[in-house]
């Protein structure tokens, strides 16, 4: 589902200059949880922002879905990245905007009609455990639940993919545990590949069919699950 070949990314300014990918190559199998694990600094982010390419890699290329983004152009990218969910540490939600409003958000930007996108918003919102808190603003509800929004509002054009960016790093042990729980019954229930990155063993042990460690921009280990952690 998801194929990255060699990506290099070297950051360039006022005369320093920071390798964050140093040759990265990844297989995200259809219906995996694939997690990336590394310390901060080790390019986790870059590399996840180079798969719906909010960040441009300097050399390799990208494929989702069949379709290689690093070949498109600006216009066309814009249509795929639709079909690429993406979830964060600290949730970026509209804080103007309400529950339902939030998660429409997407749904207006494509043009979908209200009465389809009232619809989608309710679906949505059961889908991850949030009916009854459609007209609450994000200042009201706890942080499990703005993740919930965030994951609901992801998934609003019925994404192949969701890339989760430290998803659970701002939460508590308990919500965490809930999160997780929620995106391992999103994988089984649609079949929704994710690919994950986290600076934490446990999310990775938790949910996680195949991991790769990373460390100054490259993979130092990758595999199923119980290949990667039984190594020493
Ligand atoms: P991680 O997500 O694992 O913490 P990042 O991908 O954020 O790693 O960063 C990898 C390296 O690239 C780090 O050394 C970081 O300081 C550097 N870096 C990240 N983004 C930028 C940027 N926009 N400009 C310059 N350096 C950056
Ligand atoms: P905002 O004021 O933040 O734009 P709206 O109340 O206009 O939010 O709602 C945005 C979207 O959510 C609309 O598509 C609307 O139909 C839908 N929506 C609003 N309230 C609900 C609700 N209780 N259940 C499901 N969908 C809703």
């Amino acid at each position: 589902m998801i194929s990255i070949r060699d990506l290099h990314k070297v950051y360039r300014g006022r005369g320093r200059a920071v390798t964050a990918l140093d040759g990265v190559s990844l297989d995200v199998a259809e219906g995996e949880i694939y997690g990336v694990l590394g310390r901060s600094g080790a390019g986790k982010s870059t590399l996840l922002r180079s798969v719906n390419l909010l960040e441009r890699p300097d050399s390799g290329t990208v494929t989702v879905g069949g379709v290689e983004l690093t070949a498109l152009p600006e216009r066309r990218l814009r249509r795929e990245r639709q079909r690429i969910g993406m979830i964060h540490q600290h949730f970026a939600l509209l804080s103007s905007r309400t529950v339902a409003g939030n998660v429409a958000f997407p749904l207006e930007v494509t043009g979908v009609p209200r009465a389809a996108r009232a619809a989608r918003v309710a679906e949505l919102l059961e889908l991850v455990g949030l009916e009854g808190r459609a007209g609450a603003y994000p200042a009201q509800l706890s942080g499990g639940q703005k993740q919930r929004v965030g994951i609901a509002r992801a998934l609003a054009g019925d994404p192949k993919v969701l890339l989760s960016d430290e998803a659970t790093s701002a939460l508590d042990p308990e919500t965490t545990h809930s999160i997780l729980g929620l995106l391992a019954d999103l994988n089984k229930r649609l079949g929704l590949t994710i690919l994950l990155i986290t600076h934490e063993m446990d999310v990775v042990k938790r949910i996680c069919h195949s991991a790769a460690i990373m460390r100054d921009g490259r993979f130092t280990e990758s595999g199923r699950i119980a290949e990667v952690l039984a190594r020493p």
